[in-house]
């Protein structure tokens, strides 16, 4: 963190001479390189939602391997957004780190990302967690899947997204809000398997199925699922994984009391598609100053090292697969994915939630 300060006060310069003496600052920078606190290597300045005490380790072993100083923003998501929207060109910013690849798409529509190519990152990544033209990279996944309570539902009872909208589950299905991106994201893959009107009609079944009105994260869902509120939810993985690996005893028993299930693992054509997966990812800023150290900045953040400890932080997936997940991961066992490109679900976002919002999926 204590490159905040002094990167603040950069901004404000770049922001505020940049244009004026646009011409100077490159004068400058064709000349031998001045004498400089930063070194040859220079540095680079990361924007970033993400908030972990060892992604800032992670962010000093980069420092220590390439010379290359790390000034690093935090702010929410949409902040950092329209941080970057509102400095344009003169944007300090070469990473963006963001949760979400519908956050992803909204930063890469809004023109804040610009494309890159690089060929460790285009043979180290799966297809499908990475932008087809290189705007953003997927780092860590985490599955979406179905928490149930171990004394009132079997695992043969489950099977898929489309089965938790059958009036079987009438009364008993616990989900966040439809204006939360991971309800966006998901419903965005339905949509890609489904087409909108049966997706539509599957939001309905939800909506109708529901014990509640949508309140709270998905702790909160998985918490009510243990206190018997309903008897499943739809959640992020890495948040049953907390509960699982708190030191709260009373956390531990709501662990206890659930299950997890990985929906869409069987069946012919789009029900067998596997379970919808979602990330953490980078790309570079459009206006990157330091774009070459942007792009070695996101190839060491999928390199085997940083990718152990950028999951395990988490309990996330790295998306580099030569490496073992947290235990807690890896005690869920293998699973079947979704395929789908995390850009397409991304690009779904806007359409799926005036689906849900017609379903009257809160
Ligand atoms: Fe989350």
């Amino acid at each position: 963190m204590s490159g905040l300060g002094t990167f603040g006060r950069r901004g404000l310069a770049r922001g505020a001479l940049g244009l004026m003496v646009g011409g100077a600052l490159l004068a400058l920078g064709a000349g031998p390189a001045p004498a400089s606190a930063q070194g040859a290597a220079g540095e680079v300045n990361i924007y970033s939602s993400r908030h972990y005490d060892t992604d800032q380790t992670l962010y000093k072993a980069f420092e220590e391997k390439t010379g290359i100083k790390v000034n690093l923003i935090e702010g929410k998501d949409d902040e950092l957004i329209e941080r970057l929207k509102a400095e344009g060109r003169n944007s300090p910013a070469d990473v963006v780190i963001a949760v979400d690849a519908g956050r992803l798409w909204r930063a890469q529509e809004a023109g804040i990302l610009q494309p890159v190519e690089s060929a460790y990152l285009t043979q180290a990544i799966p297809v499908n967690l990475r932008e087809p033209a290189g705007h953003w990279f997927g780092l860590s996944t985490r599955a979406r899947v179905i928490i149930y309570n171990k004394d009132r539902v079997k695992p043969a009872d489950l099977s898929s997204y489309e089965d938790l909208a059958d009036p079987k589950w009438k009364g008993r299905l616990l989900t966040r809000s439809s204006t939360n991106i991971y309800s966006q994201s998901l419903t965005g893959s339905v949509l890609a398997a489904l087409g909108p009107d049966q997706t539509e009609t599957w939001a309905r079944g939800i909506a109708a199925n529901l014990a509640r009105p949508p309140q709270g994260g998905d702790t909160d869902q998985i918490r009510a699922v243990a206190a018997g509120e309903g008897d499943i939810a739809i959640s992020n993985t890495y948040y049953l994984g907390r509960l699982m690996n708190s030191t709260k005893p009373e956390d531990k028993v709501v662990a206890e009391k659930v299950g997890v299930f990985f929906p869409n693992q069987s069946g012919e054509g789009a029900v067998g598609r596997g379970t919808h997966v979602n990330l953490s990812g980078a790309g570079v800023a459009a206006n990157a100053p330091n774009k070459a150290n942007a792009v070695k900045f996101i190839e060491f953040m999928a390199g085997p090292e940083a990718q152990k400890i950028f999951a395990d932080v988490n309990i996330e997936y790295p998306v580099v697969d030569v490496l073992a997940p947290h235990p807690t991961v890896a005690a869920w066992g293998e699973f079947k994915t979704d395929s789908l490109n995390a850009a397409v679900f991304g690009k779904n976002n806007a359409e799926a939630l005036k689906i849900m919002d017609r379903a009257g999926w809160k």
